[in-house]
């Protein structure tokens, strides 16, 4: 697609990126057909082929409008489209940096405008996040009248308190390998089960777990709700925390990964999106190619685990979030490794490629369309005449929590599935903190 640049974006950074991204984009469509914004609305710029077309025309000058910015915010970032086409379009950088353009030119309404910097300080800042935890007791500990009480959309997202059991003994010995652990923002107090199974998992199969203090969010909230500034300064205080970890020496780390698909995706990112800056660029690309999502760990702990895992009976059905199988292009591998290991996975029947509509906080501002997605996704997990699952697993908590709100049947993480499945004597034992202690 040819694009002409308006001066202001003539010679800049973001104007050739853009540039070269809308270029690939022969224009073909083939990418609305998957979309599910395009399917729910059936308006063509709420569609990738659409929302390219709306961000070539803010970057040849053409006034975005608040309609402009509405369509872009209706993209769930799922990256279907990407899959989808055949030009290899890398829709989901284009996106952001559209939505950042769109973002300077139209103000707000002052209430999106508070609710999504409540968004962006509430749930990553640095400052919060030791506030996180016993809100969220707090929250959970009230009277049902209270809770009736409180804002819907983020009430709905509040799970229930669940012990997270203890954390594993020390591994004795050299271990296996060493590995960086980056727990999602909110997962630590909202669901700690994830990270307590992530290291019993690791543990069992004699990989060392460490959770650096002192990193926070990935930066991947405020890189998708147009602030690549906040964004990149999460990612420097990231690098900041790891450097000791990054640098060769005893304390160094194999790998860096996040139990969260939808951080392990942004990890991934550090590299190309610090890729100006001279201070950290060399870092990011480094942390960036460390960078694994948990499931890429499978193949190792499948090997590790065999014959130490006892999985349940019942079927347990599997939701591969957008992060796992479009941003990271990584479709089957949980399927695969846990089938190995004996447990019985069924996908959705239909549409197990198409989001469920978590989109990290895509569920808080875009109620309705996240709420219509999700109906869609768990009438296809569960269809009435196959009955209900032990359980549904996933690999996101974004994608755990908004399920989650909508079924009583549990949600989980695969990896609480696999520590529950661990036999007794498969080298896990209740111990003080690891390393740096709990996330
Ligand atoms: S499928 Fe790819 S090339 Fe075709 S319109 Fe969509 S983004 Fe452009
Ligand atoms: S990222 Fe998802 S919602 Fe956004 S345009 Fe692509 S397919 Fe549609």
């Amino acid at each position: 697609m040819q694009t002409n640049l308006a001066p202001e974006f003539a010679d800049t950074s973001v104007g050739a990126q853009a540039q070269a991204l809308l270029r690939q984009c022969v224009h073909c469509g083939f990418c609305n057909a998957v979309c599910p914004t395009y399917q729910l609305t059936g308006n063509e710029l709420d569609g990738p082929r659409g929302r390219i077309y709306l961000i070539k025309q803010a970057l040849e000058g053409v006034a975005s409008t608040r309609a402009t910015q509405q369509h872009l915010d209706r993209c769930l970032t799922c990256r279907q489209c990407e899959t989808a086409c055949p030009s290899g379009v890398a829709y989901g950088r284009l996106i952001d940096l559209g939505r950042a353009i769109v973002e300077a030119q139209v103000p707000r309404p002052a209430s999106e405008m508070r609710q999504r910097q409540l968004l962006r300080v509430g749930l990553t800042s640095p400052a919060v996040k030791p506030l996180l935890k016993p809100a969220v007791r707090a929250a959970q500990s009230l009277p049902e009248s209270v809770k009736s009480r409180l804002p819907k959309a983020v009430m709905a997202h509040l799970p229930e308190r669940r012990d997270p059991g203890p954390w594993p003994a020390p591994i004795f010995g050299k271990p296996r390998a060493r590995v960086l652990v980056l727990p999602g923002c909110v997962e630590p107090a909202l669901a700690p089960a994830i990270g307590r199974a992530t290291a019993r998992v690791l543990a069992a199969a004699g990989i060392e777990a460490v959770f650096p203090r002192k990193q926070g969010c990935c930066g991947a909230m405020r890189q998708h709700l147009a602030d690549p500034q906040g964004a990149g300064q999460q990612m420097r205080a990231n690098l900041d925390a790891w450097r000791p970890y990054l640098e060769r020496g005893s304390g160094s780390v194999d790998t860096i990964i996040s139990d969260a698909s939808g951080c392990a995706v942004m990890l991934k990112d550090y590299g190309h999106l610090l890729a100006g800056d001279p201070r950290y660029g060399p870092l990011a690309a480094h942390a960036s190619s460390l960078a694994r999502d948990l499931s890429e760990m499978l193949p190792v702990l499948a090997r590790a685990l065999q014959n130490r895992v006892k999985p349940p009976d019942e079927v347990l059905v599997y939701h591969p979030p957008c992060t796992l199988q479009h941003g990271q292009k990584l479709p089957g591998i949980v399927e695969k490794y846990l089938g190995a290991l004996g447990f019985k996975l069924r996908l959705a029947d239909e549409e197990a490629q198409m989001c469920c509509g978590a989109g990290g906080a895509y569920a808080i501002l875009q109620p309705d369309l996240a709420g219509r997605l999700r109906e869609r996704k768990l009438g296809h997990l569960l269809p009435a005449e196959t009955g209900n699952p032990a359980a549904i697993i996933s690999a996101n908590i974004g994608c755990i929590l908004h399920l989650q709100a909508a079924t009583s049947i549990p949600v989980r993480h695969w990896i609480e599935a696999l520590d529950a499945a661990l036999v007794k004597d498969a080298g896990v034992e209740r111990g003080p903190k690891q390393a740096e202690g709990k996330p």
